[in-house]
C-alpha cells in the first residue's frame, strides 16, 4: 500500500525527526553556499577579472577555503580564469569554451568544457598570452585539489560525514519517541527512560 508507506514516511519525518533533519539539511545548504561564495569572489571576480586586489597571505587563504568549500569540485583559479577570460573574449563562438551553440545538448557542453578546462590546466593546450596575465598560482594545491584521489576523498569524507549525521540526529530522535510512545502514561506510574 504505498499511501500507507508515504504517510508513515511523512509522520516520521514531520514529526519525529524534523528539527535533526532540518540540521542536516542547513549544513549542506550552508556548505553549498560557502562554495558559491568562493567559486563568486576567488575564481571569478578575482582571478579572471581582477576586480580587486588582496595581499599574498588573503590569496593563500582563499585558495584554501576554495578548495575546502568546493571539495571534490574544486577548480583551479588559474585555469577557471584563463576559460573564463577565453568565454569572454570569443562568447558564442567556436572557440568559446563553453557555447550552448556548438554543443548537441547540456551534457555534450559541459564535457566540452572539462575537457578544455582540464587541457589549460595541465597546460596541453597552447593559450594566447593576454589571457595569462596576473594570474593566482598555487601550483601544489592546484595539483592536489584537481587529482581524481582528492575528488575521491571528498565523496568518501560527504558520504561518511552525512551517514555519521543521520545515525546520530535522525535514527535516535525516532526510536526515542517511538520507544516512549509505547509506554503506559497512568497516574502514578514509573516511566522509565
Ligand atoms: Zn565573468
Amino acid at each position: 500500500m504505498p499511501w500507507l508507506w508515504s504517510c508513515t514516511l511523512a509522520y516520521l519525518i514531520s514529526y519525529l525527526a524534523l528539527p535533526n533533519i532540518m540540521a542536516i539539511l542547513l549544513f549542506f545548504v550552508g556548505v553549498w553556499y560557502l562554495s558559491l561564495f568562493s567559486q563568486t569572489f576567488f575564481q571569478h571576480r578575482y582571478a579572471a577579472h581582477g576586480s580587486f586586489t588582496i595581499s599574498r597571505f588573503w590569496e593563500r587563504f582563499f585558495f584554501l577555503f576554495s578548495y575546502i568549500t568546493q571539495g571534490s569540485s574544486y577548480m583551479s583559479p588559474r585555469a577557471y580564469a584563463i576559460m573564463h577570460r577565453m568565454h569572454h573574449a570569443y562568447t558564442d563562438t567556436e572557440q568559446d569554451p563553453h557555447s550552448p551553440n556548438f554543443s548537441s545538448n547540456i551534457f555534450a557542453m559541459m564535457w566540452r568544457t572539462r575537457m578544455i578546462y582540464l587541457g589549460i590546466d595541465r597546460k596541453r593546450v597552447p593559450v594566447e598570452k593576454r589571457f595569462t596575465k596576473n594570474l593566482p598560482k598555487w601550483d601544489r594545491l592546484d595539483r592536489w585539489g584537481n587529482s581524481p584521489l582528492s575528488r575521491a576523498l571528498w565523496v568518501v569524507a560527504y558520504v561518511t560525514f552525512f551517514g555519521v549525521c543521520y545515525q546520530l540526529l535522525v535514527v535516535p530522535a525516532a526510536s526515542h519517541r517511538h520507544y516512549h510512545g509505547g509506554l503506559p502514561r497512568g497516574r502514578g506510574q514509573l516511566v522509565r527512560t
